[in-house]
């Protein structure tokens, strides 16, 4: 095939992807974005972009026939699920051995499907995780710049507190207030004027309409709208859709070679494309870095690259759990899909646990309390390749699962304990099932920054080779963690941009 040329190649548009693109094009540097996902700017016969978690279509879901949502059931029933057509929708489920992993697929890639939380950890677990990055610089200058880029706001007090919307995370609170547990709110991505607005009845409801892990039609302000919309204003970035990048590999003269398959909307590969480039920057997220990576070491393609390319994967503790409130507890048939609101138990040394309380929009009562906790789990697991399907393999066991369940589960104790309420056992598919341990949210590692980069992202063992995303986080970061993600990009960028691309 011809090859294409570009400065600088940045493959997927998620967090590490789009402040790379941006501040590329800021530098003048002609960038090329390769994203496997499509560019979700066009209404369907609906008229909308994205379709609602209560009626999904082909729109929802990554090339299936039935839709995958975190909640298999209620009640026991498959009520949530539906039968769709294969199609490149939004939201993905990675299937590993004993764990699945969510992520988003289009031009934003994760900030297209996720909750918007937008949490910076504390200074002090950050430290301990990244021991070689300055924290004082980072929480002086990358953290600001991230947030005010990302546009995180926090819901106002007073609205919160009277709003049938967030009636369901005020009757968490109390029953963690009633446990002696500390609440503490939690800023987001999401509009919190726009989601007034939607409450008033004056503008066109998305957060308040079951609208999330399928995509928001208003309000959130998703990369498209943030770093990718600047980058593109450059005029130095494009971004070429629905084209998956398989193999990156050295040129005889030192550039970067990739090859990347483009699909059409049926998921048919139409062309087989290659690229050519002077810096390569990776932001396929933990998941689509760490196998470009370790295919690219175990083929022989990068054979230098770090032993500890693949390693240090975790979950960031994610379990869900649900618990049923007292009758008089109601948590409302109208329940807002933008988590607000945390139990923050992190300080606790003996069971560290940092818990959303999460929304259950599905329209009627339900007296469930539903979380997603993130637990200390210091389990970590490796990605390996696996020739047989050119792909890899995760060695998550659920060994490594339960040790996040068992944290969570002693916290949840304390809440139902104090409050005299017991767990949900018909939320996640099978009988009797509380806690949900074959899913994450959160996917971390496996190309570790100071382990198999050096404190910038710069892949060893090579050059002019990046890694931007979440794979750099070694497993666990405490909240959720994409305000980490993309502040650490920005940390990079400034440096690389510097130091590498100086003419
Ligand atoms: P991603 O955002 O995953 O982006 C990677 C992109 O690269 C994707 O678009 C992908 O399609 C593309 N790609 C991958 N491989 C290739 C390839 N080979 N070729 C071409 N393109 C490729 N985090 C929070 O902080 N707060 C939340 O409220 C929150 N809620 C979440 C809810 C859900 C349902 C999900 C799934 C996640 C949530 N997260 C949340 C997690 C957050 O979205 C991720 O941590 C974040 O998106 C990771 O950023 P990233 O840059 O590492 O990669």
């Amino acid at each position: 095939p011809a090859v294409d040329n570009a400065t600088a190649v940045v493959v997927g548009s998620g967090y590490g992807g789009a402040v790379a693109a941006l501040r590329l094009g800021q530098a003048g540097i002609r960038t090329l974005v390769l994203e496997m996902g499509r560019l979700w700017n066009t209404p369907g016969a609906d008229g909308k972009i994205f379709c609602s978690t209560a009626a999904p279509d082909q729109r929802s879901m990554w090339f299936r026939t039935r839709t995958e949502a975190p909640l298999a059931s209620f009640l026991w029933l498959d009520v949530v699920n539906k039968d769709i057509k294969p199609y490149p929708g939004a939201l993905d489920r990675v299937h590993f051995d004993a764990m699945s992993v969510y992520v988003g697929r289009g031009v934003g890639g994760g900030s297209l499907v996720n909750g918007g939380m937008a949490v910076t950890p504390s200074q002090a677990y950050f430290a301990e995780q990244f021991p070689t990055v300055d924290a004082t610089e980072m929480y002086g200058t990358y953290f600001p710049r991230a947030r005010a880029m990302l546009g995180v706001n926090t819901v106002d007090s007073t609205w919160f507190e009277s709003t049938e919307w967030y009636r369901f995370t005020r009757t968490s609170r109390k029953a963690a207030t009633n446990a002696g547990l500390k609440t503490t709110f939690v800023p987001n991505v999401y509009d919190f004027d726009y989601m007034q607005r939607e409450a008033a009845g004056t503008a066109t409801k998305s957060a308040l309409a079951q609208e999330v892990i399928y995509g928001n039609n208003y309000g959130k302000r998703s990369l498209d709208k943030t770093y990718l919309a600047a980058a593109l204003g450059t005029g130095n970035v494009t971004v070429n859709t629905l084209e998956k990048v398989k193999r990156i590999e050295r040129a005889a003269d030192g550039t970067w070679l990739l090859t990347a398959d483009r699909i059409d909307v049926t998921g048919t590969v139409v062309e087989t494309k290659q690229y050519n480039c002077t810096y390569l920057f990776l932001g396929g997220g933990s998941l689509g870095t760490s196998e470009l990576l370790v295919r690219a070491r175990d083929t022989g393609a990068l054979p230098d690259l770090d032993a500890r390319v693949g390693a240090g994967w975790g979950t960031n503790g994610n379990t869900m759990v649900g618990r049923a409130n007292h009758i008089w507890d109601t948590t409302g048939a109208n329940q807002s899909t933008m988590p607000v609101m945390g139990i923050d138990d992190w300080a606790n040394t003996a069971n560290p646990v940092f818990a959303e309380i999460a929304p259950l929009p599905i329209g009627f009562e339900t007296w469930v309390s539903l979380y997603l906790a993130i637990t200390k789990n210091p389990s970590r697991a490796s990605f390996t390749y696996d020739s047989a399907s050119d792909g890899v393999k995760l060695g998550w066991t659920a060994a490594h699962s339960a040790v996040s369940v068992a944290m969570a589960k002693k916290l949840f104790d304390r809440i139902n304990l104090a409050n005299a309420t017991i767990y949900r056992y018909d939320l996640f598919g099978s009988t009797s099932k509380v806690f949900a341990d074959d899913f994450c949210y959160h996917p971390l590692g496996g190309c570790v920054l100071g382990q198999a980069t050096d404190d910038y992202g710069r892949v060893k063992g090579t050059s002019r080779l990046y890694v931007t995303d979440g794979s750099l986080v070694p497993g666990n970061i405490g909240v959720n963690p994409f305000v980490t993600i993309t502040a650490l990009a920005e940390r990079t960028m400034a440096r690389v941009l510097v130091e590498d691309t100086a003419p």
